[in-house]
């Protein structure tokens, strides 16, 4: 065994899972580590609770193995696992209290009784319900239910909890303020949490890392910043979120830079591999907030990329306002902050892009599997 292996608390060591002809998990090889808040993303159908299921034993990989802390679960019953799941329907008893409904998931676990009301009294105070022991669950709003859900997932102490789209059945604006609740109930027991979603927000928002998942592969796995800034794959990329995406050129390398020319001093310049050389044509991308819009005769950095073009469109979106900018590079897109003073940029304007080499990432093909 590696010693990566052994702090991860989940090892999937190539796992795949088909269902008749369909393959829903291809080939997996994922380590999850201790502590962590670890995310599935990736579309409906992407084979992400079909990997959570694996991980609970609810369902028997074809192939590979699996492994908690280092040991061999992938025939090990499930209630016999150190694993909990916590679904989006939370499946409270709807006549039991609040406390009898915590004290079941000791109850499964044949945790003595002279212990349940101390550590009923402990995950209730972490989930912020103190008080409402003798409550049914009728009477708790959709997020208090939730948080007793997670209680009863959380009171017998896993090694790790999996959670498979848990604040789906909520509104907008609870989900919110239940993912940093989530998050900070994570921090406080430092216990390994596996999220299921396939809401980039909430991903980029509550993990640790984010495994991107696409047609029962990982595409990418990484930090938010990291999967956000630097999409490995034009699948990663296209489903984050908004971005400019340009064919290039390489002109030139320059140390660890490949630089594509425009002309008059322009160009785009990207922090690239060893891989990409003087005359490959690559793809490459920069988010629209990264990029910096200045008048011809403004300030604009010399360093890094560099466009010179001309506003084609302006569209305010509340927080931000986008500019559509027509350059020899192809059409790119700016968003700035309404605080900036951003008056000069009306349709026709002439004004140079610019941005830092980090900013710009490289998008590969698929990576080998
Ligand atoms: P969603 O976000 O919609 O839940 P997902 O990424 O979690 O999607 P999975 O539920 O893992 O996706 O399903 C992956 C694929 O396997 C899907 O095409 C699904 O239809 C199929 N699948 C899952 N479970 C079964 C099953 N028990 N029998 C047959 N096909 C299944």
């Amino acid at each position: 065994m590696s010693e990566a292996m052994r702090s991860d608390a989940i090892t999937l060591e190539g796992v795949s899972k088909r269902f008749g002809s369909h393959i829903a998990v291809r080939t997996l090889d994922l380590g999850i580590r201790d502590g962590e808040f670890f995310s599935l993303l990736g579309p409906s159908g992407c084979g992400k609770t079909t990997t959570l299921r694996m991980i609970a034993g609810f369902e028997t990989p074809d192939t590979g193995r699996v492994r908690l802390h280092g040991e061999d679960v992938t025939d090990v019953q499930p209630n016999n696992r150190r694993v909990n799941m916590v679904f989006q329907q939370y499946a409270l008893f709807p006549h039991m209290s609040i406390y009898d409904n915590v004290a079941f998931g000791l109850r499964m676990k044949r945790v003595p009784k002279a212990e349940h009301k101390e550590r009923i009294a402990s995950i209730l105070r972490i989930v912020e319900l103190e008080g409402y022991e003798r409550r049914r669950p009728r009477q708790l709003s959709g997020g208090q239910q939730q948080r007793v859900a997670l209680a009863r997932a959380l009171v017998n102490t896993p090694a790790a909890l999996l959670l498979d789209e848990p604040l789906g059945a909520l509104d907008v604006k609870l989900r919110r303020t239940m993912q940093s609740e989530l998050k900070s109930i994570q921090r406080e027991i430092g216990t390994t949490f596996v999220y299921v979603t396939h809401d980039q927000e909430e991903a980029l928002a509550m993990s640790d890392r984010i495994a991107v998942m696409n047609d029962g592969r990982v595409e990418q796995i990484g930090s938010p910043r990291e999967i956000y800034n630097h999409p490995a794959t034009p699948f990663v990329a296209d489903f984050i979120g908004s971005l400019n995406a340009i064919e290039l050129v390489v002109a030139e390398r320059v140390g660890n830079l490949a630089v594509g020319r425009y002309g008059d001093g322009q160009r785009i310049v990207v922090a690239a591999g060893a891989a990409v050389s003087a005359g490959d044509a690559i793809r490459v991308a920069v988010r629209p907030e990264r990029v910096r819009i200045d008048c011809v005769d403004g300030a604009a950095p010399e360093e890094g990329s560099r466009l010179v073009g001309h506003v084609t469109g302006v569209v305010y979106l509340g927080m931000f306002t986008q500019f559509q900018v027509e350059t020899p590079a192809g059409t790119i897109l700016s968003h700035r902050l309404a605080d900036e003073d951003l008056a000069a940029y009306t349709v026709g304007a002439a004004v140079i892009l610019s941005w830092p080499p980090d900013q710009t990432a490289v998008l590969a093909g698929r990576p080998p599997v």
